[in-house]
C-alpha cells in the first residue's frame, strides 16, 4: 500500500521544483475535496504551482483528479456527442447559433454551461431571457432531451467536478488564477466531466478575453487540447479575437435575437464565421460531415432553425417570442465625434457598461436585467459621419447609465484609417 501524501510535503515538493505524481495528485484532490486539507495549505499549493508551473503529464493528472471528483456524466449511448467551450468574451452567443447547428448535422449537444461573471456574459443567463426556459432539468429529462431532439443545455450541475468550484474559489481569494496550469485544469476537468467525445475549444485573444496576448492563448489551447488527448477526447481549437465585441449587440436578450437571426441566415459576417468555423472544428473531430458548403445549407434550408425551435419549446421556450424578446425601453446614443474609420471599439469597456446597465452580476447570486444593453451600429474598420450614432444603449430608468456613457466614451476611437482585426486569428490547433 502506498503511503499517505501530506499536504505539506508536496507544498514543499512543488515550491522546490519537483514533478507530482498522479497518484499524489489524485490524493491531494480527494483529500481537499472530503475537507481534510484545509484552504491555507491548499492555497500555499496553488501559489507553488503558479511559480513553478507543472508538466502536460502533472497538468493532465491534476485535471482527471478534478474530473473525476464528482460525477461524471455517461453520454455514451448518445450519437456524436459534441461540446464545445469559449474562454469567455463580449458579446459570444456562439453557443446558442453552434448547438442547433451541430444537432442539424448529425451532432448531439448535451452541454452544461455557466453563468455569466464580470463583464463577460453566460450562456444560460442568456437563454432564461426567453419566456418559460427552464435551465435546470433531471437528468432523466436531460438525457432524453439529448436523444429526441438532439440539443439540451442546462446551468452547471453542483456535482460536476466540485473540486473545480472549491478550487476556484479559492484561487480568486488566494491571487492564484494567473496560472496556465491551473486555467487549463480547471475548463478541462469540467469539459471530460460533461461527457462528450469530441470538443471544440475557443480561446478568446485581446483585451476582452482572458488572455491578453497571442503567445499565452496559443498555449493554453495546446496545454487544453493536450489534456484532452491524454484522457482519450478528440480536442481542437481555436484562437479568436476579442479586442472588440462578437456581434452587434451585448446584453442577454438582444444577443438571443441577433443568434436567432443568424440561423434565420440575417445574422453578422462575424458570428457566421465563427459558427462556421467551430462546427467544422468538431464536427470533423468527431467525423461527421463538416465542410463549409454543408454546414450553410443546414443555415439556409432552415434546417438549423428548426432545430433551435425544438430544443427551445423542450426547454418551455415560448418559442414565438424568438426574434423579438422585449428590451428596456429607454435609449442613449453614443455619437461620433469626427468623421473618419472607427479603428478602436474596446470589448472591455462594452461589456462593463452592459454590466454597468444591470446585464451582468457582481456576485454569483445577483439578480440581472435581460433587457438591457448595447447595441453597436460600427465595428472596427467601418467609416463613420461626424453626429452618427455608433452606439445605442438601452437602459432602465437611467440605471447605470452614467457609468456605461464613460465606458462607452473611453472604449471607441476614430481614426483617419484602420484594418479589420482578424477574427479566426488561428484554427486546427490539436490535430495531430
Ligand atoms: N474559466 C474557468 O472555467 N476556469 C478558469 O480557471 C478560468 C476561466
Amino acid at each position: 500500500m502506498s503511503e499517505p501524501v501530506k499536504p505539506l510535503d508536496l507544498i514543499l515538493a512543488k515550491r522546490a521544483g519537483y514533478e507530482h505524481s498522479s497518484a499524489e495528485l489524485a490524493t491531494f484532490i480527494d483529500d481537499y475535496v472530503a475537507g481534510t486539507v484545509p484552504d491555507y495549505q491548499a492555497s500555499a499549493w496553488l501559489m507553488a504551482v503558479c511559480w513553478r508551473g507543472m508538466t502536460e503529464a502533472e497538468t493532465a493528472a491534476l485535471t482527471e483528479a478534478m474530473a473525476r471528483s464528482g460525477d461524471m456524466l455517461d453520454l455514451s449511448g448518445l450519437p456524436h456527442t459534441v461540446d464545445k467551450h469559449s474562454t469567455g468574451g463580449v458579446g459570444d452567443k456562439t453557443t446558442l447559433v453552434l448547438a442547433p447547428l451541430l444537432a442539424a448535422m448529425g451532432g448531439t449537444v448535451a452541454k452544461m454551461s455557466g453563468r455569466g461573471l464580470g463583464h463577460t456574459g453566460g450562456t444560460v443567463d442568456k437563454l432564461e431571457s426567453i419566456p418559460g426556459f427552464k435551465s435546470s432539468l433531471s437528468d432523466e429529462q436531460f438525457l432524453r432531451q439529448a436523444r429526441e431532439v438532439g440539443v439540451v443545455v442546462t446551468g452547471q450541475s453542483k456535482d460536476l467536478a466540485p473540486a473545480d468550484g472549491l478550487l476556484y474559489a479559492l484561487r480568486d481569494a488566494s491571487g492564484t488564477v494567473e496560472s496556465l496550469p491551473l486555467i487549463a485544469s480547471s475548463v478541462m476537468s469540467k469539459k471530460l466531466a460533461g461527457g462528450a467525445r469530441a470538443i471544440v475549444l475557443d480561446v478568446k485573444v485581446g483585451s476582452g478575453a482572458f488572455m491578453k496576448d497571442l503567445a499565452s492563448a496559443r498555449q493554453l489551447a495546446v496545454t487544453m487540447t493536450a489534456i484532452g488527448r491524454h484522457a482519450g477526447r478528440a480536442v481542437r481549437a481555436i484562437l479568436s479575437d476579442m479586442s472588440e465585441p462578437l456581434g452587434s449587440f451585448v446584453g442577454n436578450a438582444m444577443e438571443v435575437d441577433e443568434a436567432v437571426a443568424c440561423l434565420r441566415g440575417e445574422g453578422p459576417a462575424d458570428l457566421l464565421e465563427l459558427s462556421l468555423t467551430l462546427a467544422g472544428e468538431v464536427l470533423g473531430a468527431s467525423g461527421l460531415p463538416h465542410e463549409r458548403q454543408a454546414l450553410l445549407d443546414a443555415i439556409d434550408s432552415g434546417r438549423a432553425y428548426e432545430r433551435l425551435e425544438r430544443w427551445i419549446a423542450a426547454q418551455g421556450g415560448d418559442v414565438t417570442t424568438l426574434g423579438r424578446l422585449p428590451r428596456a425601453s429607454e435609449q442613449w446614443q453614443l455619437r461620433a465625434k469626427r468623421s473618419g474609420v472607427l479603428a478602436r471599439l474596446d470589448a472591455l469597456p462594452v461589456g462593463r457598461a452592459a454590466h454597468a446597465l444591470g446585464g451582468g452580476r457582481s456576485k454569483k447570486d445577483d439578480a440581472i436585467d435581460v433587457g438591457v444593453g448595447v447595441e453597436l451600429h460600427a465595428k472596427v474598420g467601418d467609416q463613420v459621419r461626424v453626429g452618427e450614432a455608433i452606439a445605442t444603449v438601452y437602459h432602465r430608468g437611467g440605471r447605470g447609465l452614467e457609468q456605461a456613457q464613460r465606458l462607452l466614451e473611453s472604449a471607441v476611437a476614430v481614426a483617419d484609417s484602420a484594418t479589420r482585426p482578424q477574427l479566426v486569428i488561428e484554427s486546427g490547433l490539436g490535430h495531430s
